[in-house]
């Protein structure tokens, strides 16, 4: 049953998924104002925002940079940037290896923009040799379009490396940093990026509402006449902001409000580092956790990132997914059903407002559900030191 929205209880569930995530309380509380999109007041405030992300990323306007908010989920930042960036005759090779991959190259059908796909299994990263080759045999590909942590499976794929050989080819990189903005430190420069996507739900956290695109602005202005699309428009939505401080059609008021205080939290954690490290505590956490409970990553440490991670079902007769989801609903936890092709998985995310203590909980919670299904412990483990959740 889906509880009354007018009696809110006591605590919120913790929400262990990709994004949406949990917000601190002064961020939910921030949106309890009206703002008038026409307003000044408002407007400064958008103003800040741009500044404070251009900041938060280590860029600045004077080394040619731009970031662009734009309405909508972070599909909607991907989106925009082939529907504005890639030119008439352009093509677009894609790195898949996850959901995400896929859906950019979704993006690519819709606008019949020509493209390349070179795929890598789940739990594989991108290869910068596959991509160098392809790029020296197809001259035709302007654009390649590469997921940094592919949401997937948590798999956190080589921007670095793949930039060194866009770069070397001439060509304009595009990365889907989506769940991993400010979750980790990226170096725009060393990987050579020239649009970078992400949105105010991840790693921030903000609230859903909409997107932003870091871009060299000399790039995004020579996209003029190229957009294939009025509302998803990058370098009119830029020119809307430059003209009048204004987004082009009514902003996601609340949401802007609720990030501003998000990104002051950011500063006060001590900036991207410190989340980053809180991050990984959190996934460390997690996985001591379940490894007592004899569960493993699905992906080898090598290649998983702090942000979200898979874990194949237990071998367990009596477990079922959906049971285990709805248990730790009652106990407050939110988890999240896996999305890869080739094995069943449950992921569990440690980004959000969440802290090691919270993984914490999340496996003790794990621990006595598994115990219901018929699960025994191993002989000889410690029991449970974490104090009991009714
Ligand atoms: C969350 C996410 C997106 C965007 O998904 P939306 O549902 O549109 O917000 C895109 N790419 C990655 C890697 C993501 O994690």
């Amino acid at each position: 049953m889906i509880p009354a929205p007018h009696l809110p209880t006591a605590r919120d569930p913790l929400l262990f998924t990709p994004g949406p995530l949990t917000t601190s309380l002064a961020v939910k509380q921030a949106m309890l104002h009206d703002a008038g999109s026409w307003h000044f007041e408002f407007n400064a405030r958008v103003a800040w925002i741009r500044e404070e992300l251009l900041r938060v990323a280590g860029l600045s306007r004077a080394a040619g940079w731009e970031v662009v908010l734009l309405q909508g989920s972070g599909t909607f930042g991907v989106e925009a940037v082939f529907a504005t960036c890639v030119p008439p005759n352009g093509k677009v090779a894609v790195l898949a290896n996850g959901a995400y991959g896929e859906r950019a190259v979704q993006m690519l059908v819709h606008a019949r923009i020509p493209y390349a796909v070179l795929r890598t299994p789940e739990h594989v990263p991108n290869d910068p040799l596959a991509l160098d080759q392809l790029l020296a045999r197809d001259p035709a590909i302007t654009h390649v379009c590469a997921i940094h942590c592919e949401t997937t499976s948590g798999i956190l794929n080589p921007i670095h490396e793949l930039g060194a050989v866009v770069r070397r080819h001439g060509r304009t990189l595009i990365v889907d940093a989506m769940s991993s903005f400010a979750g980790m430190p990226i170096d725009f420069d060393a990987a050579g990026i020239d649009y970078l996507v992400s949105s105010a739900n991840k790693c921030v956290e903000g609230v859903p509402g909409f997107s932003f695109v870091f871009c060299r602005r000399a790039k995004l202005l020579a996209c003029e006449g190229w957009a294939r699309s009025l509302s998803l428009d990058l370098l009119a939505q830029l020119r809307g902001f430059e003209k009048n401080g204004q987004f082009r059609y009514t902003p996601p008021t609340h949401s802007l409000l609720a990030f501003e205080q998000a990104l002051r939290e950011l500063e006060l954690e001590g900036g991207v580092a410190a989340r980053a490290a809180r991050y990984r505590r959190n996934h460390e956490t997690l996985l001591t956790g379940m490894r007592t409970l004899g569960f493993a990553p699905y992906l080898p440490a090598t290649v998983q990132s702090h942000i979200i991670t898979a874990f194949p079902f237990p071998d367990l007769p009596g477990f079922s997914f959906d049971r285990f989801y709805r248990r730790l609903s009652d106990l407050g936890f939110i988890i999240y059903p896996g999305k890869l092709t080739q094995a069943d998985t449950f992921r569990i995310g440690t980004i959000g407002r969440v802290f090691p203590a919270d993984l914490g909980q999340l496996v003790h919670a794990i621990r006595r559900i598994l115990l219901e299904m018929g699960w025994t412990p191993p002989a000889g483990a410690a029991p449970s030191l974490q104090p009991a959740i009714s």
